[in-house]
């Protein structure tokens, strides 16, 4: 057997979805689209994390002759359903801090690398789905997402890990196309929340809530508010309603008791109220795009996603966010919050806070008098 089977036996043994190669060559037609469109890329072209320079792999590696492209899919087991539609699927399942079996897999396919005596490289600079696509291993969706060719009844719960190594390898015949059936009619660009999606293939990220939750600076932009709903940190609504994920989705899968177990500490309550010890020790090494330090930052989140869930039940919650936390992002959220619920208890909470309030909060809490009835 050649060293391409021998890898490609490993990775299956591993257990991974698949595996797949490509050459070391720039990635044109990702440089391309992203260059047709800089202006909503700048944030990821910082000369820390730059996509543009991982696309150019020989640039960083010059020694790279192949990428080899991992599938693994993350949804083999089921999600709890209190964390449906609050924690994007992929991020509940993201075991880089926690590193468990799932990490685990990732490693044991390194030492296998190593014991083949090849040099290789893992670098989270170099464009991923592009590089499954070129690798044979996934087509994609209007939804900007990748599907899986030949496995994972064709979902795009997936992730893909592409490796650099210095070996020459034969190419696999590339799929940089569009898999989604001539019959639908771009339900992920209808069911886009915020309009991100602005055409098929065509993502805005400023307007992703997956950016939004856990990126963008400051206050969250008041048009967005709204039609973020209680997504907390990422969000799967392009995904959940694509037809070519519905084989997937609509089948039973086993339980995973220790994410299950964990679900009740991400209740949005808990969130808008939790300290920096709560955060650091129950959140952040789940969910750790946002800093170990910006608790606020989830506060705001949790205030948002507590005012879009309509329930009035959470306005002293959420009086007692605007009365008491110390960071005025939050302040300024739970008063969006308030008003956005409405009623006489958040009439009230919000009354109190004219005299106390003013820079960014101020004008938050005279808008949110004026819509909350
Ligand atoms: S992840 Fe959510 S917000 Fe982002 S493009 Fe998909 S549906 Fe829109
Ligand atoms: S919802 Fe339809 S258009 Fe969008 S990715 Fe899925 S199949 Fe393609």
């Amino acid at each position: 057997m050649g060293l391409k089977e021998d890898l490609r036996d490993r990775a299956l043994e591993l257990g991974f979805a698949g595996i797949g190669f490509t050459s070391a060559d720039p990635l044109d037609l990702y440089i391309k689209e992203i260059n047709s469109r800089p202006e909503m890329y700048q944030w990821v072209m910082s000369p820390r994390f730059n996509v543009l320079r991982g696309a150019e792999v020989t640039r960083r590696y010059p020694w790279a002759k192949t990428i080899l492209v991992l599938i693994r899919n993350y949804h083999r087991r089921a999600f709890p359903r209190e964390l449906i539609g609050i924690i994007g699927r992929c991020y509940q399942v993201d075991e880089r801090k926690e590193k468990g079996a799932e990490h685990q897999r990732v490693m044991d396919f390194f030492a296998f690398l190593k014991g083949q005596g090849l040099k290789f490289r893992y670098d989270d600079e170099i464009p991923a789905r592009m590089s499954a696509a070129r690798a044979g291993l996934v087509t994609y969706g209007k939804n900007c997402f990748v599907y899986a060719t030949g496995a994972m009844k064709g979902a795009s719960w997936l992730e893909s890990i592409p490796i650099v190594l210095d070996k020459e390898l034969t190419p696999d015949e590339p799929s940089i196309e569009l898999g989604c059936p001539s019959w639908c009619k771009n339900a992920c660009v209808a069911a886009c929340p915020t309009g991100a999606l602005y055409s098929p293939k065509k993502m805005r990220p400023q307007k992703c809530i997956a950016y939004n939750s856990y990126f963008a600076p400051g206050l969250t932009d008041q048009k967005l508010r709204e039609p973020m709903g209680t997504w907390m940190y990422g969000c799967d609504r392009c995904q959940e309603v694509c037809p070519r994920n519905q084989p997937w989705l609509n089948q039973t899968l086993p339980d995973n008791p220790p994410l299950m177990a964990r679900a009740a500490d991400f209740a949005l309550h808990k969130l808008l109220t939790m300290d920096s010890a709560y955060y650091q020790k129950k959140v952040w090494p789940l969910a750790f795009y946002i800093s170990r330090k910006k608790v606020a930052r989830w506060q705001m989140n949790a205030a948002r996603a507590l005012g879009n869930l309509g329930d009035r039940e959470q306005v002293p919650l959420l009086a007692a966010a605007l009365k008491d936390n110390p960071d005025e992002k939050v302040r300024a959220m739970a008063a969006w919050a308030l008003g956005r619920l409405g009623g006489d208890r958040a009439r009230k909470a919000l009354e109190a806070a004219r005299d106390r309030e003013n820079g960014l909060v101020g004008p938050e809490v005279e808008e949110a008098l004026a819509r909350a009835n």
